[in-house]
């Protein structure tokens, strides 16, 4: 665990979610037997990018606050596992962890149940001095699964500590986000990006439009909106690039979005173009989705050399 980051993330960090197998939902009052039954490792987005980056062998430190209880100190170990530096990975003294529980039936319906957890307990005041300890750091990550006016407020002091700021506005925000200026890159996925240019969620979109107003309305400098199955395009105000998927066969894709965001800023913070990075993402987010899981799915940086070749 080194001591001075490179990158910096600030998100959320969870403790993974169980997913039963039943062959009916029950009803109130009902006991019933799962038929089978597994806990899946799987975080917050913030904690996710921060793995990612590290099995590319990059610098990374994760910011955010677990619970006190015995599954967060376990999900702790996951980041230790993966030599993410986990300084100020902060402690809350509520008993919550933020675990979902997912049924499954014989159907094929799913009833999910998930925790709200500690994360919206974090504050910009409790974040500031992490942030600061780690000043000498390049580049900053940061969402909204942690409370909007914190990651907001958290993004412009990086920003004035001379970090370059890299904002995944998702969830898609509830209140308005104001102009971001501060941020280099914005990166939401379809859903989010038509959600803070107010545009109808199920309305088919022009990316190059829906930039084009992304970086009027927030001033940012450019943006990358990832599309899942069809890609990524990203615009810089002068060049736009249209990237299509890589060719897999797909097995799971939760958590593509973070394996996208890692991989991009890890190529990023290594030299690369805003092009080369995207392409890099785009092949690195791909083979993440040939796997199951979440953390689980994120490749090492050998894997994906070979498979770029
Ligand atoms: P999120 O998980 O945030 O919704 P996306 O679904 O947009 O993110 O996926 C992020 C990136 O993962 C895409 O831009 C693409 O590079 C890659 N990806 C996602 N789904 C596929 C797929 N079916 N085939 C190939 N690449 C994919």
């Amino acid at each position: 665990m080194g001591s001075s980051p490179d990158i910096v993330v600030l998100g959320h960090h969870g403790c993974g979610t169980s997913i039963v197998r039943v062959h009916h939902i029950p009803v109130a009052g009902e006991t019933i037997t799962a038929w089978d039954s597994q806990h899946v490792k799987d975080g917050g987005k913030g904690s996710h990018q921060a793995i990612v980056i590290s099995r590319l062998g990059g610098n990374s430190a994760f910011i955010g606050k677990i619970g006190s209880d015995e599954m967060s100190e376990a999900s702790r170990e996951w980041l230790v596992e993966d030599k993410v530096n986990i300084r100020h990975l902060l402690r809350s003294d509520l008993k919550m962890p933020k675990a979902g529980l997912i049924m499954m039936d014989d159907n094929g319906v799913n009833t999910i149940v998930s925790s709200k957890g500690v994360r919206n307990t974090l504050t910009f005041e409790e974040v500031r001095p992490c942030i600061e300890d780690f000043k000498s750091a390049k580049m900053f990550i940061t969402g909204f699964e942690i409370p909007e006016k914190t990651a907001l407020a958290s993004a412009k002091l990086a920003k004035e500590l001379g970090m370059f700021v890299i904002l995944n506005p998702a969830p898609a925000p509830e209140e308005p986000m104001g102009v971001l200026d501060y941020v280099d890159v914005i990166i939401p996925n379809e859903t989010e990006a038509k959600s803070i240019v107010g545009i109808d969620l199920h309305a088919e979109i022009d990316p190059i439009e829906v930039a084009k107003k992304i970086r009027e309305m927030y001033k940012v400098g450019v943006v990358i909106i990832t599309m899942g199955g069809s890609g990524v395009f990203g615009y810089d105000g002068r060049d736009s690039w249209s990237l299509p998927p890589v060719p897999v066969d797909v097995v799971n894709t939760t958590g593509a979005g973070d394996a996208f965001i890692g991989s991009f800023s890890w190529a990023l913070f290594n030299g690369k173009s805003i092009p080369e990075a995207m392409q890099w993402g785009n092949y690195y987010a791909a083979l993440s989705v040939t796997r199951a899981g979440t953390i689980t799915s994120f490749p090492y940086l050998d894997e994906v050399e070979a498979f770029i070749k």
